[in-house]
């Protein structure tokens, strides 16, 4: 192939240029990217961005336009968006220009917020998952604003704990019983929904949001029990979606995501897929899985542009899941899968917000949770890739137990 595109100009599109040019490919590459920033980091967006700073913000650009265009010899895009993909003649369609052909193709286009029915366009009430959502949050958080968070998951706790460290009054409504079910399971959603309470963020758990509207000069959050709340901002952490849309019609098999193979191959050839829009095969677990984490998005763009290029040998990805999250000071950290037959608290303990709890499917160790403990996450993260069993993972917990007293 001469002609690599990358959909997508974020971290997994930035990372498939970079991978392309290590691997020592010197054809033309084109990166064509929705917003008009530069590719820029997400994760700080809702923690340190969002803090109180009389500086300014932190710039989360990964990469100098110099570096990208002169370096990386990267015909960047920016302000484009994909409409479509024509995959017979090989071109990506592109709002406003020419279609842009290709022999290889790399699909990162992300994820985005979901939005609060009813809520388009009303002033005050804002998803985050952009740089511009982040500086409109910045603004309003600036101003004092009294914080409503609809959906207790990571992005929603952050920007309430960013709103708390400003001693601003915040109340997170989660229409499920238990936080990040889907995250952490039952227990350990419960054990970090409960850092809010200590924080003094008012969490409302099982009830939901009935309907939305100005009120006066705030806005008005009307609940599923009657009560109404009373918001200068409301910030909706619901989820995201895969960004798939401009590929409706294509021919690119889509399932909850770009369906890829275990070399993240979608179903057209010549085609990847890389990051949150990828729902790949992860043969170190035997299913398929859409992840929303910094770490596999990063890791799959190098991997999705080098197969791309060199399909005859393509390789398979895989990964123990990996993700972080910032609240209250405390860092939160998962490796592996959260659905278990069994999670145990091996070291410290939830009441006193510091701990570490393994996940046990079978006979097998399959998922980590650290919470304030920033050491042990990754070694079980390797003992995970290993294969290994509850019963070594255990006697490892005791043995580090034992050493740290
Ligand atoms: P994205 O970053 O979503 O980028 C996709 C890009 O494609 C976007 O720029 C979009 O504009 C563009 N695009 C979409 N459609 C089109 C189109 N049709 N044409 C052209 N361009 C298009 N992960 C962690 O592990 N730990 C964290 O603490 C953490 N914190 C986060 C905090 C926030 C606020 C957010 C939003 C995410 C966080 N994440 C975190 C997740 C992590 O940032 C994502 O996994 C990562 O950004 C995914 O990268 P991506 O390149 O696949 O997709």
């Amino acid at each position: 192939p001469q002609r690599l595109v990358v959909v997508g100009a974020s971290l997994a599109g930035l990372r498939a240029v970079e991978g392309a040019r290590a691997s020592g490919f010197t054809g033309s590459i084109t990166l064509i990217g929705a917003e008009d920033h530069l590719p820029y980091d997400r994760p700080p967006l809702s923690k340190a961005y969002l803090a109180e700073a009389p500086g300014g913000p932190p710039d989360t650009t990964f990469r100098t336009e110099d570096t990208l265009r002169g370096e990386l010899g990267v015909d960047l895009r920016l302000g484009a968006r994909a409409t479509g993909l024509d995959t017979e003649g090989g071109a990506v369609l592109v709002d406003g220009g020419a279609p842009v052909p290709y022999d290889a193709l790399v699909i990162a286009t992300g994820a985005v917020a979901r939005v609060l029915p009813a809520t388009e366009g009303l002033a005050g009430v804002h998803t985050l998952r952009t740089a511009d959502d982040a500086a409109a949050v910045r603004r309003a958080l600036d101003d004092r604003a009294r914080l409503v968070v609809v959906g207790a998951g990571f992005i929603g706790s952050e920007v309430a704990s960013a709103a708390r460290e400003r001693g601003l009054p915040v109340t997170v409504v989660e229409a499920a019983d238990v936080p990040l079910r889907r995250a952490l399971g039952d227990e350990m959603g419960m054990a970090c929904a409960a850092l809010h309470d200590r924080a003094g963020t008012d969490l409302r758990r099982g009830v939901s949001v009935r309907a939305i509207r100005r009120d006066g000069d705030g806005i008005g959050v009307e609940l599923g029990d009657g009560s109404t709340l009373h918001a200068d901002l409301v910030v909706a952490g619901i989820g995201a979606d895969p960004a798939t849309s401009w590929l409706d019609g294509s021919g690119v098999a889509l399932a909850d995501g770009v369906r890829c193979d275990r070399t993240l191959a979608t179903s057209v050839p010549s085609v990847y897929a890389a990051g949150d829009v990828a729902h790949w095969y992860n043969p170190l677990f035997g299913q398929p899985m859409r992840l929303e984490h910094w770490t596999s998005a990063a890791e799959q763009g190098a991997t999705a542009a080098v197969n791309a290029l060199n399909p005859g040998e393509a390789r398979p990805y895989s990964t123990v899941p990996y993700f972080w999250s910032d609240w209250y000071g405390t860092r939160i950290q998962f490796v592996g899968i959260s659905r278990a037959d069994e999670v145990r608290v091996v070291s410290g303990d939830p009441a006193d917000g510091r701990w570490v709890a393994l996940y046990r499917t079978g006979e097998r160790l399959t998922g980590a949770l650290a919470v304030d403990h920033p050491t042990h996450v990754m070694k079980y993260r390797v003992m995970i890739n290993r294969g290994c069993t509850w019963n070594d993972a255990l006697d490892f917990a005791r043995e580090r137990s034992a050493r740290a007293r």
